[in-house]
């Protein structure tokens, strides 16, 4: 059996003075190298391993067979952002994994023969959509997110109008604010929104649920059901002395900033910075940090590198571009210049107390294993959680403590009748990945739908 076709990567030289996309899609001849190399399992593993539930091996069949449009209809029907997942999702920890578990001695290229096919479509200028009659049925949705727009669709393309209400100027949620273009390019999450737009879903921007819109005035307006979907606004700090200097960001701000929004505090990102957290948002905030000037990005984070939550390819790219690393450690304060700019990061090594268990409250810290990191930015890259105002905008539905909305689990609807709720805002997502963000606006949609027709009877 041939091995896997890897897909172009520009060099280390290449990437990391801009912004550009890392890597190149496949050619057609490509394309059909890999495609044949599927062995047409009967029954095929890698199908469970897609949350969005693409048929797999009836697309890289088509390409197999060169009906490349066929493919593309596969594709869109199953994922409105097929083109953004075969970028961004972590397939080898999703259908990749299970296609692994095949006689293959490497799994097929999934994510790349997606986006050939994606690419493909956007480059042909894509193909005009059969719309379907919208019925006088209103539904809303809030956030125009993955999570938010893949319902907007799946509603729309079953006859519903469908509105989505969006807090920001832009669309797109997490992939137009917060994943750079060297992993995801803009033109991409475009061209799938405008293909969404196309099915007759309407968009309300500059227009957050907020004290002036709740979740009464929808209904009031004539929405019959509403589906929550605004994703996790607030980072979260470190509680650290000095995280209030000159120089220490948030990644969000320095991810809005690059991806040309507004960020709430403008970064300057200096020669030598130091990035904290483990996680992927880590590694592509420490990717970006070099490609706007920095000389020495050093990551610190609690866990080992076989340890940290961050997906492999990001640590890898990371590793690549020359990001180092400190592991097993943690800062104790930010150390000021003498004025009030940041110039280093205190911190300790770290032992787990109880093996296997990767969370803070596990470390311990190392006697004597003190450090200084000289440095003069730090950003913080230790995830995100559900904004306060959002609490208060949805007073009435059920959260957990820390403002995460609690759903039933087959049905997505909150603890109030009509409105539903998905994406990275739920208590207990099964990930916060874009491709389960689609997931669950598909799950929505097709409870919402149940929840119209039940109330009919
Ligand atoms: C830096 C970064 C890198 C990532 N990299 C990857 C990756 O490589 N692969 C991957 O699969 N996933 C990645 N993710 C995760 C992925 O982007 C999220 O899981 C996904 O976007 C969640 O979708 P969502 O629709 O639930 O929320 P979001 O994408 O956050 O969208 C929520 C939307 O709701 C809007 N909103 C918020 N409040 C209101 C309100 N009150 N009224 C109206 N609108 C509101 C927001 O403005 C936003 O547009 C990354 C995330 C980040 C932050
Ligand atoms: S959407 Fe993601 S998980 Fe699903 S088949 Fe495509 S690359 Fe794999």
């Amino acid at each position: 059996m041939s091995g896997r076709t890897k897909a172009t990567k520009l060099s280390r030289e290449e990437r990391v003075s801009n912004f550009d996309e890392i890597q190149k899609t496949f050619t057609p001849i490509q394309a059909t190298i890999e495609a044949s190399r599927c062995l047409m399992c009967e029954d095929p593993p890698c199908n469970k391993g897609c949350p969005a539930g693409i048929d797999i091996r009836s697309f890289v069949r088509k390409i197999r067979f060169n009906n490349l449009w066929g493919g593309v209809r596969v594709l869109r029907e199953a994922n409105a952002f097929s083109g953004a997942c075969a970028r961004v999702c972590p397939t080898d920890a999703l259908c990749e994994e299970l296609c692994r578990s095949t006689v293959l001695t490497e799994p097929i290229n999934i994510g790349a023969l997606q986006r050939f096919l994606t690419d493909f479509d956007r480059d042909q200028g894509g193909r005009a959509r059969s719309q379907v009659p919208a019925c006088d049925r209103k539904v809303a949705v809030v956030g125009g997110g993955p999570a938010g727009l893949a319902a907007a669709k799946e509603l729309a393309t079953s006859g519903y109008s469908a509105t989505v209400f969006e807090a920001l100027p832009q669309l797109g949620g997490a992939m137009t604010s917060a994943i750079p273009s060297f992993k995801l390019p803009q033109d991409v999450v475009e061209t799938e929104i405008d293909l969404i737009r196309e099915t007759g879903v309407q968009f309300k921007l500059d227009s957050p649920l907020s004290d002036g819109r709740t979740l009464d005035d929808l209904f009031d307006q004539g929405y019959e059901a509403v589906f929550v979907a605004v994703g996790l606004q607030r980072p979260f700090c470190l509680g650290l002395e000095g995280e209030d200097l000159e120089g220490v960001y948030s990644a969000v701000d320095l991810l809005a900033q690059v991806n040309g929004l507004q960020p709430s505090k403008e970064v300057k990102v200096g020669r030598n910075v130091v990035v904290i957290g483990g996680g992927s948002v880590a590694m592509t905030v420490a990717c970006s940090a070099l490609r706007v000037g920095s000389e020495r990005t050093t990551v610190v984070c609690l866990e080992a590198p076989d340890e940290m939550p961050a997906f492999a390819e990001d640590v890898e790219l990371a590793w690549e571009e020359g990001v180092e690393f400190l592991t097993r450690a943690r800062p104790l304060r930010f150390l000021n210049d003498g004025k009030s700019n940041v110039a280093g990061v205190e911190g300790v090594r770290i032992k787990w107390k109880e093996p296997g268990k990767f969370v803070p409250e596990n470390a311990l810290n190392v006697e004597g294993s003190g450090f200084t990191l000289p440095c003069d930015t730090v950003i913080v890259a230790i995830g995100q959680g559900p904004d306060d105002n959002a609490i208060k905008q949805f007073e009435g539905l059920e959260t957990n403590v820390r403002g995460y909305l609690l759903v039933d689990e087959q049905t997505l609807m909150t603890s109030r009748p009509g409105v539903f709720a998905g994406g990275d805002i739920l208590h207990n997502p099964i990930s916060r990945t874009v491709v389960q963000a689609v997931a669950y606006g598909k799950q929505a949609a097709r409870s919402i739908h149940e929840y119209l027709n039940q109330t009919d009877e």
